[in-house]
């Protein structure tokens, strides 16, 4: 068996409390203090992956270098430890049940009942020790999606249950819950979190720490009264109070002191004190911009920010490289037209076009990008972004009016974007994308070289279409330059604009490696540009 050590995280009372923060934000701790840590997720919804879910169910999909399509939690364990997670990081109901009954019928089960409980408890286990037995981690911390008392939720609490018993001291288990504050009683309430513990113990879990979210402090008082009444130390009751930034979660963490009662329970030494000064200075730019920039994102689904999480947090670490403060300002595609596009970007210091699937907006996105093309306003385009500033291009620039993507038009006499020769007979949606990480060959003198300041990269791909290269001519000859290919399947990732001040688009994902350690460059040299372009503008008044 292996010898790592595993840390269970549930949640209980209501969802989005943030069990994917503190997870990570104790897996920080840990890490800063000298452990290699890392986080898995395991989601008890039927779909084999979030990848066909619309981001408005289930927020954005996080790919991985291996090119699995993932809870964007695992974003933030990235984020935060800034160490890549892969296919076995992110484990769904459907993903267990789909191997369960291939298994069954290969006959592997010879005759058996196949059951919940021993085969897919079983499942879930194999699954849950997987990472703890390549031998590479020290401490494994499992999310369990969802929240105690779910239905769904139950085979997984079970199985956390059996490993607890299994694993004995090196294992644990912290439940999340919710402290309310009752404005009419002028008080915070624990009945909840009582309840929800009670819940957990009617399923066998005695949790051993007690994380409560609360929206103010909880007294000495109030935290011996959780203690009493759910079996667990006054130190293993921790306050998670509401926090400006989730980058201040490790620290508060500290503060109660989470990192230390875990590896006291789990008989591990504490080595040393935890190194953040790196955290630490980061959170002070993030508090202390000296600029400001604002950015147009232009996107479908802004209605919930979380659709677009890993663009957010990689603007805000590119604020912070350029210590300044990068004010989004979301846009929605489909209210943007050519008549009132100079009104909506009235002010803005730079804009970037969302990924994005489907018809819906398109049109917007494009009156967006001939805007910012002919106002020399710097343009980041992702993936389906960038594809709108190749139909952009080829409409406005080349005269091909009808130029659009097989995507959206497939009937189109001129297909600037089409589908990839290796996707025209996939039948299945799931999973079947060009997905995770490809080489990529960044074209020397150009922008984007100067941006990476290298020119063999790797990044993230989720996408069907690609750039034409049929029409590859006639664009570098009206000054669109292909600055990144694929050097083994001659696909271009990458344009740029021969005549604007910064117009990059990249068929890639570069919001999904940006990290708190390693801000993107392409989001850092983006906001940079913003911010000389604000400057520029406050020049110019002044004149
Ligand atoms: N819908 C486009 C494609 O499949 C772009 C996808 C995206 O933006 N992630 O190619």
């Amino acid at each position: 068996m292996s010898q790592a050590k595993y840390i269970f995280v549930t949640g209980g009372v209501t969802s989005s409390l943030g069990k994917g923060i503190i997870s990570a934000s104790l897996a920080k701790l840990l890490q800063a203090r000298g452990y290699s840590v890392t986080i898995q997720k395991f989601d008890p919804y039927i779909n084999v992956d979030p990848g066909t879910m619309n981001p408005y169910e289930h927020g954005e999909c996080y790919v991985t270098d291996d090119g699995a399509e993932t809870d964007l939690d695992l974003g933030h364990y990235e984020r935060f430890l800034n160490v890549p997670t892969s296919q076995a990081n992110n484990v769904t109901t459907g993903l267990i049940y789909q191997t369960v009954i291939n298994k069954e019928r290969e006959g592997a089960y010879l005759g058996r009942t196949v059951q919940v409980i021993p085969h897919i408890t079983d499942e879930i286990k194999r699954r849950m020790m997987l990472l703890g037995d390549s031998g590479q981690f020290d401490i494994i911390i499992t999310e369990i999606g969802g929240t105690v008392g779910d239905i769904e939720s139950l085979p997984y609490v079970e199985t956390v249950r059996q490993l607890k018993w299994e694993l004995g001291h090196s294992a644990l288990a912290i439940h999340l819950t919710l402290v309310p504050y009752l404005a009419a009683a002028g008080e915070l309430k624990t009945k909840p979190t009582q309840h929800s513990v009670k819940a957990l113990l009617e399923l066998g879990v005695q949790p051993d720490i007690l994380v409560c979210r609360t929206e103010r402090s909880l007294s000495n008082d109030l935290k011996r009264k959780v203690a009493l009444f759910c079996n667990v130390n006054v130190n293993a009751v921790i306050e998670s109070i509401d926090a400006d930034s989730i980058y201040d979660v490790p620290l508060l963490m500290y503060k109660e002191q989470l990192d230390k009662v875990v590896l006291k329970k789990l008989n591990l030494p504490l080595q040393h004190e935890p190194e953040l000064e790196q955290w630490k200075t980061f959170l002070g730019k993030l508090k202390n911009p000296v600029n400001e920039v604002r950015i147009g994102l232009v996107g479908k689904y802004i209605e919930l920010k979380d659709a677009y999480k890993s663009i957010n947090e990689a603007f805000i670490h590119a604020g912070v490289a350029n210590e300044c403060h990068v004010k989004l300002d979301w846009i929605h595609s489909e209210k943007i037209t050519d008549d009132n596009v100079a009104n909506k970007f009235d002010g803005l210091n730079g804009v970037l076009v969302a990924p994005g699937f489907g018809d819906r907006g398109i049109e917007g996105k494009i009156s967006a990008i001939k805007y910012v093309r002919e106002n020399n306003i710097p343009f980041l385009g992702v993936c389906l972004g960038m594809q709108c500033a190749v139909i952009e291009y080829g409409r406005n620039v080349l005269g091909w009016k009808d130029a659009h993507s097989t995507e959206m038009n497939s009937e189109t006499k001129h297909p600037v974007i089409h589908m990839m020769e290796g996707q025209k007979d996939i039948k299945h949606k799931g999973g079947t994308m060009r997905l995770g990480e490809y080489p990529c060959n960044i074209v020397k003198g150009t922008k984007t070289a100067t941006v990476y300041g290298k020119t063999k990269i790797g990044e993230r791909h989720r996408h069907r279409y690609e750039f034409n290269n049929k029409y590859l001519k006639d664009y570098e000859e009206a000054g669109m330059i292909p600055a990144g290919v694929n050097p083994d399947l001659n696909l271009i990732e990458v344009i740029e604009l021969k005549n604007h001040p910064w117009f990059i688009g990249v068929q890639y994902h570069p919001e999904y490696k940006s990290t708190v350690e390693n801000p993107h460059p392409l989001f850092v040299k983006f906001v940079r540009a913003a911010l000389e372009k604000s400057k520029y503008v406050e020049k110019e008044i002044a004149v």
